[in-house]
């Protein structure tokens, strides 16, 4: 993924995110531009997500499993887009999506 910053305006390819905990059992995934250190926050994410997370990639796998044998598993499936959905709710929740991007700009 090729990124530009905003700061000194130089792009570069997002190779790896760093994570680092905000306390409260809060996690913060973050990136760095190399050329000047600017911060760019990606997400944070709290203990209720991350579970929903782990939920979310177990369906996928149970999912891919069942395919693989032939099965249409319609009730995963279902399931899976329910979670899909309440993880979606949580994150534009916790990371204020709907308002604007959160006072506290990195
Ligand atoms: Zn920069």
């Amino acid at each position: 993924m090729k990124i530009t910053c905003d700061n000194c305006k130089e792009s570069f390819e997002l190779k790896k995110l760093k994570q680092r905990s905000l306390g409260d059992e809060i996690q913060e995934t973050y990136y760095n531009c190399p050329n000047c250190n600017k911060e760019y926050r990606v997400c944070i994410t709290n203990k209720s997500i991350r579970e929903l997370q782990n939920k979310i990639e177990q369906k996928k796998l149970i999912i891919r499993i069942e395919t693989k044998k032939g099965c249409k598993n319609i009730k995963e499936v279902f399931e899976l887009e329910n979670l899909i959905k309440k993880h979606k709710k949580k994150m534009d929740k916790l990371n204020n999506r709907k308002r604007r991007v959160g006072s506290k700009q990195v």
